[in-house]
This record gives structure tokens, sequence and C-alpha cells, in this order.
């Protein structure tokens, strides 16, 4: 069995664990975990960045820190992961979910105006597959409703947009070190800070509302209680982990990047029996983050992930759109139909993208996907 994914280990995050248990810190804010977020602030350009327990954490202090109340509306696709709506939801606001563009599947910058509403506090865009949104024309709307942008950068990084990162854009972006991202900690994230204005407030939500940081910098003389917060810092260990995958970032994204274009290759006969490949518009660098392909409206897509099961490969679907969840109906209003997001969610299927597969897997994968889907059209 080709599994969908297994986790890529570089060969040193144990013996960086083996020196966190060694300096005598394993409590968060220690040495790794600065040098982590120096990496992120360096490569995005970002004047600060802090690591948490997951983006799920990161999205939550991203609803703090622009004080996201009951009766807001936050704008974000539905094509998306659970975490992205949820944040906002557990502060009292309603996702207000928006189509995605078929090209690419990140939110359609060409409808959020029209979603706008007086109650509209943040927009939400996601950068599906690594692959950046529509930045310009986003920013674009954003300002001129005076609105911020939170870029649900989970799956983005080291992706450009316009040869500026993924991440770099948001007046706050959010990073995953999920397991299934392609650098990871097991599970890990990152809340990137852009508007400097934003920084110290950061700081004091990420360590349970208390001003600890500015205590350990000598800045204040005794630390206590001075806003909302919650524990959202990871421990050294899951940093120091997360160093050893950091330093690799480049490397790891260069052999995922080799592995999507043989896929990409691959599956170029797929094109005539009516299978979309996936499109990375030209002024964008993407990072593999996964290989995907829509399947023609009249092949049934669970058969075909059941027939590549029988075939020894773990493909894998995603998502039930969030406008059709249960928990999205009673958070989240869809102001227009999404006639893309439903389509994709019936059409989509993802292939195995892992460091370790063999160079020939694609090839492979192709061919039997070739076969799974020629037998139903
Ligand atoms: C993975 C993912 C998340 C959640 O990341 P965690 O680190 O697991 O919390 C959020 N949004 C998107 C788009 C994701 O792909």
């Amino acid at each position: 069995m080709i599994p969908f994914n297994r986790p890529h280990l570089t060969d040193h995050e144990i013996r960086y664990i083996q020196q966190a248990a060694d300096q005598g810190q394993l409590a968060g804010n220690g040495a790794f975990t600065r040098r982590c977020q120096e990496w992120l602030q360096h490569t995005l350009g970002a004047p600060h960045a802090l690591l948490t327990h997951s983006c799920t954490a990161a999205l939550e202090m991203s609803a703090l820190l622009l004080d996201i109340a009951p009766g807001d509306e936050v704008i974000m696709p539905s094509f998306t992961f659970v975490s992205t709506a949820n944040a906002f939801v557990l502060r009292g606001a309603t996702p207000v979910f928006v189509d995605i563009r078929p090209d690419t599947l990140n939110l359609d910058e060409r409808l959020v105006d029209a979603a706008i509403t007086p109650r509209t506090r943040a927009i939400v865009p996601v950068h599906y597959a690594g692959v950046a949104c529509e930045m310009d024309a986003l920013a674009a709307v954003a300002v001129r409703h005076g609105l911020p942008i939170v870029e649900d950068a989970a799956q983005g990084l080291m992706s450009t947009y316009r040869t500026r990162p993924v991440g770099s854009f948001g007046r706050l972006a959010t990073i995953s070190f999920h397991e299934t991202k392609n650098v990871t900690a097991g599970e890990g994230g990152a809340l990137v800070i852009n508007d400097p204005a934003l920084v110290e407030r950061a700081e004091l939500i990420w360590e349970k509302g208390t001003n600890r940081s500015r205590f350990f910098r000598g800045e204040v003389d005794k630390y206590t209680w001075v806003d909302l917060g919650s524990s959202y810092l990871p421990g050294e260990i899951t940093a120091a982990f997360l160093w050893a995958q950091l330093e690799e970032a480049e490397s790891i994204t260069r052999a995922r990047l080799a592995l999507w274009q043989r896929y990409y290759d691959a599956c170029g006969p797929l094109v005539e029996m009516g299978v979309e490949l996936p499109t990375v518009p030209g002024d964008r660098q993407h990072n593999a983050h996964l290989f995907r392909v829509l399947l023609p409206e009249s092949v049934p897509q669970a058969d075909v992930l059941a027939d590549l099961k029988q075939r020894g490969i773990h493909a894998l679907f995603h998502y039930v759109p969030l406008h059709s969840s249960p928990a999205g109906q009673r958070f989240g209003r869809a102001p227009f139909p999404l006639p893309v997001t439903d389509s994709v969610s019936r059409r989509i299927v993802r292939l195995p993208l892992w460091l370790g597969m063999r160079d020939s897997d694609p090839a492979f994968i192709a061919d039997q996907l070739a076969q799974a889907i020629a037998t139903r059209v």
C-alpha cells in the first residue's frame, strides 16, 4: 500500500531535542523557539512571528488580536479546513462563505466585494495547496473597505506571489507545522505578525494574557495578568524538532516540487478523459504541498477512491464544504450559491505525495488512476 502521507524526518530532530533537554529549558519561549521565530521573520520579512501549538491556535490568536466579537462577520472560502472558521466562531462571529476560483481553488477575489456588509471585520483567504491567492486584488478590496486580511497560510510556507512570500501580505498570517504539512513538528504552527502595532499584544495573548515576555526582557519588574490570553506557545521539544525541519525547508520544498512535476507530467494523458489538472499561474511559485486532480462530473469520486485503494494506493478527498457542514450551517452564512465549491468537493482526488516515495511512484499512480477512471467514463 502506498500511504497518503508519511512524515519526513531530517537527520537532526532527535539531536536538537537532546540539546534542548541538556540546556535545561523545556517550557516554551526558549532558545529553539527564538531560532525558529527568527527564521520565520527573516524568511517572510515579518516584524515578528510567534510559534504556536498549531495553525488552529494561531487563527484563534488572530481573532483575539482583531477583537472579533459577537455579531461580527468574517469572509472566507467554504472550501477550507474547519479551523479557518472555528477560530472566529469561538469569538461569536459569523463566517461568511464565498465561492472559490475554478483554477486555483482559492477564494474568488471577484466575489468578495459583494459579500461585505457593515458587520464585516476581516477577510481570510486560504492559499490552497500552497498556491497563492490573488493577493493584489484582495488587498485592493481590503484597503477600499478598511478591512484587515488574515492569511490562512497553513499550506503556504515557502510559496510566493509576485516574488513576495506567502504569509507576508496579511496584517496577520497563520502557518501550520502539522504532520500533513511540508515542514512539520507533528503538531505546531506560527502566527506571523506583519503589523508592528499588533506585536506587543500578540505576545501578551500568547503568554496567557501576562506580560511575561516583557518581564524576561527586563522591560517590567514584575509580571502580571494584563489582557485576554491563553497558552498558545509550544514547548522547546516541539521547537527543537521544528528547527531541524526549518533548516531544510528549501531542500524539502525542492524535492516535493520534483515529485509534483512528475505527477503533472504523468497525468497529462488524463486530460483527454476530462480530468482537470492543477493550475499554477505564472506569477507565483508554489511549494508542492499537494497534488490533486478533478474528475469528470460523470465519474463517481467514491468509486475511484475505492478502486485506487484496491490497487494499493491511498488517495483522499477533502473538504466537506463548510457551508454544507452541520456546524457551518449553524454558525455560518453563505450569501450566494457556491457552485465551484460544490463541484470541486464532488470531483477532487488528492494523491500521495511525500518525501521517500520512489521517483517512479507518481507515474505508477497516474497510470492506476487512468485505469480506474477509464472503466467509468
Ligand atoms: C492544516 C490546516 C489548518 C490547521 O492546521 P493545524 O496546524 O492542524 O491546526 C488550517 N487551515 C488550513 C487551510 C489547513 O490546511
